[in-house]
């Protein structure tokens, strides 16, 4: 299918890769910007060696100042408890650092995920891939070519997901030309994407995405990745209403935190949020064994109260279904809560 992409709208584009340049990578100043004191955080600090920290301005300006429990801060700033080593926890919990080939993995029959870029636009701490060797796994354009050919000649496949990092790092002219590769692929139908950059950084939803999303072939479902509902605010709504009014399916999916998010009313909140932002709450996921996360976990038996409340206060479309996802399994496993 012949598309006309305009041309960059470089003041649009440029906003977003103004704001992802300018992003806050030394704990300090985050701190400071939030009226903090960097001296009673030394030690946490310090954790930064074992994942650099990266927080857009767009997503700090969501936190409230002067409180060190704020749920975003939480998920961002580094903390002395990742240097923990806990038994089960390890640098590969889903077993994903072999891929099918370079920036392809080939974890599901008929989907595949795709590599797109290796970075992201903010270092979320309990991240699973934190120790993900993205430098092996990270092409370019000519080797996304080796990812397209295998692609073409697996006719099981149906669903592409574009994965990351995260996925929206690359920039529209790029997007374009990938998509345009696999809208010739006759036995793709779908297009998923999985990213939280709009999330962080709004202003990457631009009139060229949104286009070239609404135009595809392909059916697209973009799944944003939101934790709480502080995270949602007025220009992340208007953001995800242009991909809404484009037609693009959105869903959500996140993560159950520990002191961040893991409360019936918290949760309940953040459906309700999501919804009135056009977006469908999925998936809720138990927290990947990573090395340097532990903090963050809940256990299986807490989750499963948590969501029998949350059942009692929201009608069932708005409730994520709870899930994990485990090494060598085919598809997510989904956590049983005992309503039947
Ligand atoms: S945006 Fe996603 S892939 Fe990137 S650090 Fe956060 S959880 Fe990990």
């Amino acid at each position: 299918m012949l598309r006309i992409i305009p041309r960059n709208d470089a003041a649009v584009q440029g906003n977003w890769q103004k704001e992802l340049a300018n992003a806050i990578t030394d704990p300090k100043d985050l701190l400071q910007f939030l009226q903090l004191d960097p001296e009673n955080f030394q030690s946490d600090i310090a954790a930064r060696k074992l994942f650099p920290m990266r927080v857009p301005l767009s997503f700090a300006k969501r936190m409230q100042k002067a409180n060190p429990n704020d749920p975003l801060l939480l998920q961002v700033l580094p903390q002395q408890a990742e240097f923990m080593e806990v038994a089960g926890f390890n640098e590969d919990p889903l077993e994903e650092h072999q891929a099918a080939v370079p920036g392809l993995l080939h974890k599901y029959k008929s989907r595949v995920l795709f590599i797109v870029r290796g970075g992201c636009a903010v270092n979320c701490r309990y991240c699973f891939r934190r120790h993900f060797p993205y430098q092996d796994n990270s092409p370019n354009k000519q080797g996304w070519q080796q990812a397209l050919d295998y692609i073409a000649q697996d006719q099981a496949i149906n669903e592409v997901i574009f994965s990351g990092g995260d996925p929206l790092m690359a920039n529209d002219q790029q997007l374009a030309w990938l998509i345009e590769q696999l809208e010739q692929i006759p036995h793709l139908k779908r297009l998923r994407i999985h990213t939280r950059l709009p999330v962080v950084i709004p202003s990457r939803v631009t009139n060229e995405l949104t286009q070239l999303l609404a135009q595809t072939r392909l059916q697209t479902i973009m799944v944003s990745h939101i934790n709480h509902p502080n995270e949602i605010n007025q220009e992340l709504s208007s953001a995800f209403a242009k991909l809404h009014e484009a037609g693009i399916t959105l869903l959500n999916q996140g993560v159950l935190l520990k002191d961040i998010n893991d409360d019936a009313s918290i949760l309940a909140q953040l459906s309700e949020a999501l919804f009135s932002a056009n977006i469908l709450p999925y998936y809720l996921f138990l927290l990947d064994k990573v090395a340097g996360a532990a903090h963050y976990d809940i256990d299986e038996q807490s989750a499963v109260a948590i969501m029998q409340d949350l059942y009692q206060r929201l009608p069932g479309f708005l409730v994520p279904r709870l899930a994990r996802e485990q090494a060598g399994k085919r598809s997510k496993t989904p956590i049983d809560i005992g309503l039947s």
